[in-house]
Parts: structure tokens; sequence; C-alpha cells
């Protein structure tokens, strides 16, 4: 149980450093096409981060608030999901945020 509750705040405390890479990463495949929550959790578990929906899901809002997502409902059958794509906005800061990431990729894989 101890044990638990320390890995629970490292994961915490991790995602917070992690935070700015999901968001870009986020913008990165709404950018491409429509995408939806739990596609995402997929997505992001694939590359390592596990995120709950409690986690992702105020994430996407935070980035629609900010205008660099936008999402519709849509619905198949009786079934129905938010999908968010990436606004021009959003490719906009994606694309300035690039030379960014790219610039910092090289000096922390400098000396590896
Ligand atoms: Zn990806």
């Amino acid at each position: 149980m101890q044990q638990f509750i320390r890995r629970k705040t490292d994961d915490r405390r991790d995602q917070e450093l992690y935070g700015g890479l999901i968001r870009l990463h986020i913008l990165h495949h709404a950018g491409k096409g429509p995408v939806f929550g739990l596609w995402f959790i997929e997505e992001l578990a694939r590359h390592g981060y596990k995120l709950s929906p409690g986690t992702l899901y105020p994430l996407l809002h935070g980035l629609e608030g900010k205008g660099y997502l936008q999402s519709v409902i849509e619905r198949s059958g009786k079934r129905s999901r938010r999908v968010y794509r990436a606004t021009p906005l959003g490719c906009k800061v994606l694309a300035a945020a690039k030379g960014k990431v790219s610039e910092l990729f090289g000096e922390l894989l400098e000396d590896v």
C-alpha cells in the first residue's frame, strides 16, 4: 500500500514534467485528423505515458479553452463521442513549438 501511494505520487510529479510534451503530442495528432479521448489514452500508452480519462480530459478541455482544439459530438447509431481537431491557431502554435522542441532535443541528446 505504501509503495502504491509513493508510485502514484511519483507518477503525478512526472506527469507535471511531461505535461507540455503530452499537450504537444495531442496537438500533433489532432492536427492530422479527428481524434477522440480513448484513442489518445491508447496512443499515449503506446508512447509510455499512462493517462487516466480523469487526467486526459482536463488536458483536452484546457487545449480547447485556449482555442487550440475544437470538438464536436459525433454520433453513430446509439453511440456518441466527442471528437477533437486542431484549430488553425493550434496548428500555428504546434509549428512554433516544433522548432523549440527540435532545439531542446538536440541539446538534451548532445552528450548521449
Ligand atoms: Zn503519437
